[in-house]
């Protein structure tokens, strides 16, 4: 194995593996767009403090009225307790700050992720502090958690955020692992069960054809990233929505600092309706769904992003503000990104 690859290994995003790459016919999102013109999306799964200021305009552009940032991996080691404090921080204040002032409605799950529950020492640090965030407006659930690499450490604090989540009466956003997927799934749920946890609180994620059936047949909701160029295409999302309908299904993008894409909800949804999937299915799985499981938290109100965020970036947020070197609020910018 290749240095190279070996520190991609230890360092990957959502987006990290190298399966084959789908063939596919390049659509062109600008000559497309206009067919989910007038929808809404809802997605429950993107990491926005590693996206831009045109990521969040282009969004909104395309119909994304709300979005859930989970705690994740920040991509290299933490030096200690201080770093998880201000991350957990800005998913409740700067980045909900910044989102609101691109119109978008911003949530978050907060919560320790499995790569970096393999920390012990700090790990257990982590876990006192988590309460403090738990119960903060705008935290929609405990996530993201699960399984890595499958160790006991993983596993320790997994059930340890399990029980978390029950007494702050929140949902549950698990990761599920990219390698031994299908074990590690069935783990996690498994679990969650043990732990007296109602399915209908679960959102299982990164689904696969091969773990959808078991997850919707024992209760739990099954959402799916979409990989722009591996893995989870839209295109088969097209297929499993296909086969199996919209029910408890939801799509995300889970854009992050690897390579990946914001609007991998709204251009799906496009080719959803060039497969003839109907308006109300696409409805439920890039929308209504994610709300409804979510909303279980009590910490959604619908009414402050369906018919749209007023926009005032003029605005400031602890004395800070989105414009830089004198910006006119508003200034718009054009955008071209293609479906693949
Ligand atoms: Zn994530």
């Amino acid at each position: 194995m290749c240095q190279n690859h070996k520190e991609l290994e230890q360092n990957p995003s959502h987006f990290e593996e190298s399966e084959e790459v789908v063939a596919h016919t390049d659509l062109s999102w600008e000559s497309h767009r206009d067919l989910i013109r007038g929808m809404r999306f809802f997605d429950p799964h993107i990491h926005m403090v590693s996206r831009t200021t045109d990521d969040y305009e282009a969004m909104r552009d395309a119909g994304i009225v709300a979005l859930i940032e989970p705690a994740f991996w920040v991509g290299q080691p933490r030096t200690g307790l201080s770093t998880f404090k201000d991350y957990f921080s800005s998913l409740v204040g700067w980045e909900r700050f910044r989102s609101s002032q691109f119109g978008i409605k911003h949530y978050c799950t907060i919560g320790l992720n499995s790569r970096e529950a393999n920390n012990e020492p700090l790990a257990e640090q982590v876990m006192e502090i988590l309460p403090l965030y738990l119960y903060k407006e705008g935290v929609v659930g405990v996530g993201e958690i699960g399984f890595d690499d499958q160790t006991a450490a993983e596993e320790k604090y997994y059930r340890l955020q399990l029980e978390l989540a029950k007494k702050a009466k929140l949902p549950v956003q698990i990761h599920t692992p990219h390698r031994d997927k299908k074990r590690g799934t069935e783990r996690s749920m498994a679990i969650a069960l043990e732990h007296g946890i109602d399915p209908s609180w679960v959102i299982v994620d990164h689904n696969n054809e091969e773990t959808v059936k078991s997850v919707l047949d024992q209760g739990f909701w099954a959402a799916f990233t979409i990989y722009p160029f591996t893995k989870m295409s839209n295109e088969r999302m097209v297929k499993i929505v296909e086969q199996y309908g919209p029910e408890r299904i939801m799509v995300n993008s889970a854009a992050d600092w690897g390579i990946s894409d914001p609007l991998a909800i709204p251009k799906t949804a496009v080719l959803m309706k060039l497969n003839g999937i109907s308006d109300e299915a696409i409805r439920l799985v890039t929308y209504q769904n994610a709300i409804d499981a979510f909303a279980k938290s009590g910490q959604i109100d619908v009414s402050d992003f369906e018919n749209g965020l007023t926009i005032d970036q003029s605005q400031k947020f602890n004395g800070n503000t989105i414009l830089r070197g004198g910006q006119e609020p508003g200034a718009k910018k054009t955008n071209t990104l293609i479906i693949k």
